[in-house]
């Protein structure tokens, strides 16, 4: 049972007048208490030819390597949210650019945007709390194998190929899993498709 943050007694489940789906009701005080996909924003940190990627230290998916990326905070821009990550993961001040890639992900309700960034002027990498380790890889020597949520094998594997093609393009989808997952195959990429997916050239 769920209680309402405003008055404290039990929610119920019921459709709002005026709405289309059942949502949390405060059963005292009427309040609705929506349910939303939360956004992970976070930075594709290039430097000659190099991606910066953060070894996870906390669960899920200690030891694999991601972006520096995490929930976007009330009050943020993506862009900030974005940055602020770098900055906690990585301990790098960095210079955000355009979106690389907007993902969704409505199965565990979340979107992921994903942005072109540098090092800013004398910015130097230094792992935070939540990193074992942060450094840069060869676009060409990306650790696939270990790359902690599909969601970012995508991504990168995106990112891989402009960088080959020598054409920046911005990436949207949406991120399924192509049967009921097991617990052990839910963060294996090859259960899962990006399907949708459309590639926008960026110009200057
Ligand atoms: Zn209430």
């Amino acid at each position: 049972m769920d209680f309402c943050s405003r008055c404290g007694m039990a929610t119920e489940r019921a459709i709002p007048p005026g709405d289309d789906r059942e949502r949390d009701v405060c059963s005292a005080c009427a309040q609705v208490h929506y349910a939303n996909p939360k956004v992970v924003v976070g930075c594709l940190v290039e430097e000659d030819g190099a991606l910066l990627l953060c070894r996870r230290a906390i669960e899920p998916a200690v030891g694999l390597w991601t972006p520096p990326a995490g929930y976007l905070e009330l009050g943020e821009s993506t862009a900030d949210g974005a940055a602020r990550e770098t900055r906690e993961e990585a301990g790098a001040e960095v210079e955000v650019g355009p979106p690389h890639t907007l993902l969704d992900v409505p199965h565990i309700g979340q979107c992921y945007a994903l942005f072109h960034a540098r090092l800013a002027q004398g910015a130097r990498v230094s792992p935070g709390v939540e990193s074992q380790e942060a450094r840069f890889f060869a676009l060409s020597d990306l650790p696939f194998g270990e790359i902690a949520f599909p969601v970012l094998h995508f991504a990168l594997e995106l990112y891989a190929a402009d960088a080959l093609s020598g054409i920046q393009r911005m990436h949207t989808g949406v991120v399924r899993g192509r049967a009921p997952l097991r617990a052990a195959e839910r963060f294996d990429p090859r259960h899962y498709e990006l399907a949708r997916h459309r590639a926008f050239e960026l110009t200057h």
